[in-house]
C-alpha cells in the first residue's frame, strides 16, 4: 500500500493513541506526514512531541489549531491573541508548515456576525508579526456555515482568501473537503488561491448521508458524496501538490475501531478515491 502523498491529522486516530503511539504507528505504515493537535502535543509533551516527530522524519503539514478571535470583551480577544502566539510558537517547535486558524464563531451573547468577522480579521492582523517572526504561515480554515455560530464565521473559501488577501503575504487557506465541497464558486476559488500562493494546506475526508452529528460524524473517503479525485484535480490544478490530509472525527464509527485498522484503510481509500 502506497502512502506516499498522504498526510493523517492525528484527531483521525486521538481515542486509540496518544502522539507518539500515532506517530509510531503512521511510520510503521509508511506515512509520512502528520498534523497533530494542540491538546495532544500538550498531553504529550512538547519536547517529546518534537522528538518523536523528527525521529520518524515526518513532515508536519499543519498545526491544529490556532484561531477562536471572537469574544463579547476585549480581554478575551487580548487572550486569545496571546495564545495564538503561544500556538505560533508550538507549531514553529514541531516544524509545522502552517498554523490552522478556526476562527471563532458569533460571540456567546451577541448576534453580530459582521462584527464577530470583523473581530477574526483584527485578531489575525495582531498575531501576524509574531507568525512571521516564527516564519509560520497562517491558514485560514473556512468552515461549512453549520459552525458559522459556534466555531468559524469565515465560511467560504471566497470569505476566507479576501481576508487573506487584506491581510497581506503569510496568510493562506486550508481547504477542506468537508467544508467546502458544497459550493458553487469552488472551481474558481481554488483557481484563485493557486494564482495568489495560498494554499497551505489540503484536509480531505467525506460527506456522509445521513450526517447524524454535526461535529463527530464525519466520513472515510468513498462513504459519502464528495468526489475527491475531481476535487484534488481542483487543487492540483492549482499548482497544490502538497500531501493530502486525512481529518476525520468519527465518534460512532472510526474512533471506536482498531488504529491500525483506521490508518490501513485511509491509506487504501487515499489510494482508491483521492488521486
Ligand atoms: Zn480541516
Amino acid at each position: 500500500m502506497n502512502a506516499q502523498g498522504l498526510s493523517i491529522n492525528l484527531a483521525t486516530v486521538r481515542e486509540q493513541w496518544n502522539l507518539g503511539e500515532a506517530v509510531e504507528a503512521c511510520a510503521k505504515l509508511g506515512i509520512k506526514a502528520i498534523d497533530p493537535w494542540r491538546d495532544q502535543v500538550a498531553k504529550f509533551g512538547l519536547d517529546n512531541s518534537a522528538k518523536v516527530i523528527k525521529d520518524n522524519g515526518m513532515q508536519v503539514t499543519g498545526y491544529c489549531r490556532g484561531g477562536m478571535f471572537t469574544h463579547m470583551d476585549a480581554k478575551g480577544r487580548a487572550a486569545a491573541i496571546d495564545d495564538n502566539k503561544r500556538a505560533i510558537d508550538e507549531a514553529q517547535a514541531l516544524g509545522a508548515d502552517c498554523l490552522v486558524l478556526v476562527v471563532g464563531g458569533v460571540p456567546h451573547g451577541s448576534n453580530d456576525i459582521v462584527g464577530a468577522r470583523t473581530q477574526v480579521a483584527e485578531g489575525i492582523s495582531a498575531a501576524l508579526d509574531h507568525a512571521r517572526g516564527a516564519k509560520m504561515p497562517l491558514a485560514i480554515e473556512p468552515l461549512h456555515p453549520m459552525y458559522a455560530a459556534d466555531r468559524a464565521c469565515v465560511n467560504t473559501l471566497k470569505q476566507a482568501l479576501d481576508m487573506a488577501v487584506q491581510l497581506g503575504p503569510d496568510v493562506g487557506v486550508a481547504i477542506d473537503t468537508y467544508h467546502v465541497w458544497w459550493d458553487p464558486e469552488l472551481k474558481e476559488q481554488i483557481a484563485r488561491a493557486g494564482v495568489e500562493k495560498r494554499i497551505f494546506a489540503h484536509h480531505i475526508c467525506d460527506w456522509l448521508v445521513p450526517t447524524k452529528d454535526m461535529l463527530l460524524d464525519r466520513g472515510m473517503m468513498g462513504d459519502g458524496v464528495i468526489d475527491l479525485k475531481a476535487f484534488r484535480g481542483m487543487i492540483e490544478g492549482a499548482g497544490y501538490f502538497g500531501p493530502q490530509e486525512v481529518e476525520i472525527f468519527s465518534a460512532g464509527d472510526w474512533w471506536k475501531k482498531p488504529g491500525e485498522e483506521v490508518l490501513k484503510t485511509c491509506i487504501e481509500r487515499y489510494n482508491k478515491f483521492c488521486k
